[in-house]
């Protein structure tokens, strides 16, 4: 439940009903609006004793959060979230856009996709380091000589870098190098990874699965935020359907119905949605329209020789075209293409 204080609320007051929400064995989280502060008192709300919150010291009205997920809901944070990481910035009307390979290959690979994706706009270097493969015979990705390419490629450039974690185990590694831990379409329901990266410092892309239903994602996401990282965004990357002419099928009605029920910034990846280079462009665009606060798209510098994901991949010159098309969508819907943000 939510718990509006009032505006003339002392410090004082807010400390005593945290106590009170913990007395009950309830998690309190404390969210400074603009307005006024409210507590999410969060968990087993069968509790007796609840109501005596009610007449607690600087409490304007108690309210049920009716969504399943409570600190992902609108209900409790109506005002939209941004997440920044280093140069990146996605929410707050700003189109924040990750771009780079599937995996990283090279030194020489992921820094000239740097150098390629920061002049075209994009505000992050995305690279897979740890790759999570449908084959256990595919390349697996570089593993921390990876991560250590793409700390060179954020040295050089100042681009935020982000990369997958597939492993509870691997999450203070991957936090060591990067500004974005992202947690794969396939790990999406893999509670214990969420919880890991609950407690990591860094800024979480959580990829919806392509089962998923939108409930299953935002409780996905509740995870994290109850892990106390609050720096999250969604991404849409596609689901299973019957659909064989495109790798998934990509809801675009995702990125205004979540935006209706959370806070939480969504982000669009037209590349796996699609599994087409051909089809990023315009998807890309429609994702803008539709109110995306981001994108991540594949770039590689030689998509036929890419060791995954070629088929779907951006070379340079598509990129830098696919960036001016995007811009001037953004602007018809009164949103700025992010540039970097200065650290
Ligand atoms: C990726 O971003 O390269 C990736 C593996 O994505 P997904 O988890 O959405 O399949
Ligand atoms: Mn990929």
């Amino acid at each position: 439940m939510i718990i509006v204080m009032k505006r003339s609320a002392s410090q004082e007051d807010i400390d005593t009903m945290i106590a009170n929400v913990e007395g009950l064995g309830l998690k309190a989280n404390v969210i400074q609006g603009t307005e006024r502060t409210v507590i999410a008192a969060v968990g087993e709300e069968r509790v007796a004793g609840i109501s005596s919150l009610e007449s607690g010291p600087g409490v304007d009205e108690v309210l049920p959060i009716l969504a399943p997920y409570k600190l992902a809901s609108r209900e409790l944070k109506p005002e939209s979230s941004t997440v920044t990481a280093g140069s990146l910035s996605v929410g707050n009307g700003t189109i924040g856009v990750m771009a780079g390979p599937c995996s990283v290959e090279t030194s020489e690979q992921i820094l000239a996709c740097a150098r390629a994706v920061k002049a075209s706009g994009a505000s992050a270097l995305r690279g897979g380091a740890f790759k999570p493969r449908t084959s256990p015979y595919s390349f697996q990705g570089l593993k921390e000589d990876g991560l250590k390419m793409l700390a060179a490629a954020r040295d050089e450039t100042g681009l935020a870098i982000v990369t997958e974690v597939v492993s509870p185990d691997d999450v203070d590694l991957v936090s060591e190098y990067s500004d974005v831990l992202q947690i794969g379409a396939r790990n999406m329901q893999n509670y214990r990874l969420l919880e890991a990266v609950g407690k990591s410092p860094r800024a979480v892309l959580l990829k919806r699965g392509p089962s998923a239903t939108i409930d299953e994602f935002l409780l996905a996401a509740e995870y994290i935020l109850d892990g106390g990282n609050l720096n999250v965004m969604l991404c849409e990357r596609g689901v299973r359907t019957f659909e064989s002419h495109t790798r998934f099928t990509l809801p675009l009605a995702t990125v205004p119905y979540v935006q209706q029920r959370t806070h939480l910034p969504i982000v669009v990846d037209p590349s796996h949605g699609t599994g087409h280079t051909s089809l990023v462009t315009a998807m890309s665009k429609a994702a803008i329209a539709a109110g995306a606060d981001g994108l991540i798209v594949e770039v590689h510098p030689n998509p036929d020789k890419a060791m995954s994901d070629g088929y779907q991949s951006m070379n340079f010159a598509q990129f830098e075209q696919m960036m001016t098309e995007c811009r001037r969508i953004a602007e018809a819907v009164d949103r700025e293409l992010g540039a970097m943000v200065a650290v």
